[in-house]
This record gives C-alpha cells, sequence and structure tokens, in this order.
C-alpha cells in the first residue's frame, strides 16, 4: 500500500505541473514561435517598392529589344569560331555593331559607360584538335561611387547550329545560326538594360556594373570564364554574376503558352558545409524573387534552387564556380525544336516578354548596385540564460550601411518570414531557437536599398 502512494505521488505532481504550464501558456510563450506558426511566403519581406526604380521599368521598350534582335540576327551566324574580317557576316561584324550600339548608349549619357573588349585567346576543349580561338566579349562599365565592387549581368552574343549532325556540329561555321531566342533574346536585354541604366543613372550607382555580352557560350562558357576569373584575379568583390539565355520563347513545344513568368536558377553552395541552403547564389535568387513581387507583382518569377536545367549551362556557372553569388533568368517554356537549329527565328521570339524579364532585371541591378555589401560573416550563440531558447547574433559590419536587418525562416521555407532592424549595432539576441530555423543579416543604405542576405553558418560557443 505505501508502495502504491509513493508511486502514484510523483504522476499526481507532474500532472498538476503541466495543468499550470498549460493555463499560464499565453503569457508564458516566447513572442515568435517560427516552427509552430503559421508560415508566411511572402518573397517582398520588408523591401520597399523605389519610386525612381518603377518608373525606369516603362523605359525598357519592346521595339528596341527587337531591333537589336534582329540586327544581331541579320549577321547570319555569331559561331565564335566564324568569320571576324567581313562586315555583314559573322561574329566580327556582329561584336563590332554591339560595341557600336553601346558606344551610342555611352554618347546619350555624356560618356557614362566605359565600353571596350574583352579579349583573349582560349584553347577549346571540346574540338579534337584543341584550337586556340580568339574569344572577344563585348563590356560596357557603368562606373560605380565604390569601384572595388561589381555587379555583372549578362547575356551570349555567340550562336551555333549544334544540335543535330553530330558533335562536330558545334563546329559548323558558316551554316546560318540565327540565334534569335538562345540568346539574341538575352543579349538584347542586355543591351537594352545597359541603355536604361545608363540613362536613368548616368552618374553611376553605388557599386560598377558590367553589362557583358559574351562569346564562347555555346563551346564550354568560355567568354564569361574569362571575365569571372579576370575580375577575382583583379580582386574586385563580385556583388553578382547573373545571366539573361533564352529569354524570349513563349510557346512550348505541344502548344502550351506562358508569358506571364520567369524562371530563376539559383545554385547551391560548391563547398563541402552538409547545408545547400545558406548560398550566396540562393540568397541572390530570394532577392530577385523579391524584385519580381515588389516591382512587377503581375509577372511571377518562379525560382528554381538548382545551377541550371538539366544537362544544360550557362554563364552564370563560372561566377558560382568561384564562389560568387550567380543566376540565370531563363524563358518558363522552352522549345527545344529551336534551339541551337537553323529553325531559331526572329518571328518566334516574344519581345513584349523579352521586355519583361529586362524590367526583372533592371530592378534587381538598380537595387542591388545602390545597396552596401552584405556582411562578410554572421556567426551565431546559444544564450544560455535562456536555455537556448534566445539566440545571439553577431555578424561584421558593411561598409556604407546604414543599419542591419536580421531575417529569419524555418528551414522548410525558401524564403523569409521574420524580419528585425538592428540600428547601431552588429549584434542581436534574437527569441528564436535556431536548431530548427536559419537566421541571416542584410545590410541597408542610407536610400533603403537592401544588401542580399548572409546566412549565419558560423557557430561559437
Ligand atoms: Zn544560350
Amino acid at each position: 500500500m505505501r508502495l502504491r502512494l509513493f508511486a502514484l505521488a510523483p504522476l499526481a505532481l507532474l500532472a498538476t505541473v503541466t495543468a499550470a504550464a498549460r493555463a499560464q501558456a499565453p503569457s508564458r510563450a516566447p513572442a515568435y514561435d517560427l516552427v509552430r506558426g503559421t508560415p508566411s511566403v511572402d518573397p517582398r519581406i520588408g523591401i520597399p517598392r523605389d519610386e525612381r526604380i518603377a518608373a525606369a521599368l516603362a523605359e525598357v521598350s519592346p521595339a528596341r529589344l527587337r531591333a537589336i534582335d534582329s540586327a544581331l540576327v541579320s549577321f547570319r551566324t555569331r559561331h565564335t569560331m566564324s568569320d571576324t574580317l567581313s562586315s555583314t557576316r559573322g561574329i566580327g561584324a556582329a561584336r563590332r555593331w554591339i560595341h557600336g550600339e553601346l558606344s551610342r548608349y555611352s554618347a546619350d549619357c555624356k560618356g557614362c559607360l566605359r565600353v571596350e573588349y574583352d579579349a583573349g585567346m582560349v584553347t577549346v576543349e571540346r574540338h579534337p584538335d584543341k584550337p586556340s580561338v580568339n574569344v572577344v566579349n563585348v563590356l560596357a562599365w557603368l562606373k560605380g561611387r565604390d569601384t572595388s565592387r561589381v555587379l555583372v549581368i549578362g547575356g551570349h552574343y555567340d550562336s551555333c547550329v549544334c544540335s543535330k549532325g553530330g558533335p562536330m556540329a558545334r563546329f559548323d561555321t558558316t551554316s546560318d545560326a540565327p540565334g534569335a531566342d538562345d540568346d539574341g533574346s538575352g543579349t538584347a536585354a542586355v543591351m537594352e538594360l545597359a541603355r536604361v541604366v545608363a540613362k536613368q543613372y548616368p552618374r553611376g550607382l553605388e557599386t560598377s556594373v558590367v553589362f557583358a555580352l559574351y562569346s564562347g557560350e555555346e563551346l564550354g562558357l568560355l567568354g564569361s570564364t574569362q571575365l569571372a576569373k579576370r575580375l577575382q584575379a583583379a580582386g574586385y568583390e563580385i556583388v553578382a554574376g547573373m545571366t539573361d539565355d533564352i529569354v524570349g520563347n513563349v510557346v512550348a513545344e505541344d502548344g502550351r503558352v506562358d508569358s506571364t513568368s520567369v524562371r530563376i536558377y539559383a545554385p547551391g553552395d560548391t563547398g563541402a558545409r552538409g547545408d545547400d541552403d545558406v548560398s550566396p547564389s540562393r540568397e541572390l535568387g530570394r532577392y530577385v524573387w523579391a524584385m519580381g513581387a515588389v516591382y512587377m507583382p503581375g509577372f511571377e518569377v518562379r525560382p528554381t534552387w538548382r545551377l541550371d536545367r538539366i544537362g544544360r549551362g550557362g554563364d552564370h556557372r563560372p561566377f558560382w564556380a568561384i564562389g560568387a553569388p550567380a543566376l540565370r533568368f531563363s524563358e518558363r517554356l522552352e522549345n527545344y525544336r529551336r534551339q541551337h537549329l537553323g529553325t531559331d527565328r526572329l518571328e518566334d521570339v516574344d519581345f513584349s516578354y523579352v521586355a519583361k524579364v529586362a524590367r526583372l532585371n533592371l530592378a534587381t541591378v538598380a537595387s542591388l548596385a545602390q545597396a552596401p555589401s552584405p556582411p562578410d560573416t554572421v556567426t551565431y550563440r546559444r544564450d544560455a540564460a535562456s536555455g537556448g531558447q534566445k539566440w545571439q547574433v553577431t555578424w561584421t559590419p558593411s561598409k556604407h550601411a546604414l543599419n542591419y536587418e536580421v531575417l529569419v525562416r524555418r528551414t522548410t521555407l525558401p524564403t523569409y518570414e521574420r524580419v528585425i532592424r538592428v540600428a547601431g549595432v552588429t549584434t542581436y539576441l534574437l527569441d528564436e531557437q535556431l536548431d530548427d530555423a536559419w537566421v541571416a543579416v542584410r545590410a541597408v543604405s542610407p536610400g533603403g536599398h537592401r544588401s542580399i542576405a548572409t546566412v549565419a553558418t558560423g557557430f561559437t560557443r
């Protein structure tokens, strides 16, 4: 009997304590409990609209995009190894025309763009003879106030007819390769973007912007690899390496149509950290997703958390490979019956769709190039006093930051759910249990432009 009472007593006590805790739950519960709450997927999280950027979007002209792409197609082929001497046919004529157009845009902003050829001899590893080829990118630089930082947005102007006819078709330098969509569309978008950004911001932005028209993409990302390595070797902080590649088709092979959404491909990290969702490229992806929601609510940005479409590649890859935030824009619906064929015609490119992609580019470039650098590193530490129910988050200061925002999301969500403004310090005691969430910090400029975020990965005891 005595034994039985002993056994019952602790149980009764436990029941009482639990009931009391339940009764007091509302006042004792933490202010936030992300994992228990209703998920919120709003990519805009705390990003305000800049009316100057919103107004600039209207400057992007579908007619100009068409005129640019039409000129590119008129060179018949823009194969990297095609004729360079003719003034009417081949890649030499194409790049001289691009250089001339960009120079005209620069003349219209009193020389605000520095237009240059970025040339280098590159071995074509994919060719059985491994020839050396002169790979020539055309670049337009809009100098920033901080010239140590550079944001790159590009498209490739080379073309090929290489999807049929065996491996050597990749080196067919004479057949017509119109490449109106791949990647005349992206080339046109980046050139039009250069014109509009130069016109709107002739004195430049905080960060230097490079509008890059690449050669050698179809032979193995040769031009973008050359530029990424050069910028890295010169010691630039690469804010982003983005590419517009295949951004003008709206009709799929089976006839379905979509002119109201675009895909962005944002890879995970290249390291072996085991957490593939904390990379700078993913943060850039969240940023572009937010820009779409803030500035173009009728145009759906579809983030895809992978490097590229399956079995495909693009000019963001060399930037990703050197650890820079990298991302690809691509049309929602592709048509493989046109890509890398003589059928990639101007008539099948929808230039009002290309204009939407270029506007999304514009919002991203104008916003990100006015933002401070993201914090270099963010670390976190379990708060002992709360038994780990709070965590101390600490970050390195960013140049030109007015203040910071701490962002939190549960690990299963693609975007952040909480935003906490922090001014005057670079540390914050967060009321959140961080074993179950991701925390990141972004920097805010005096003008209200946000950097991409840096995810906390450095754990200190
Ligand atoms: Zn392409």
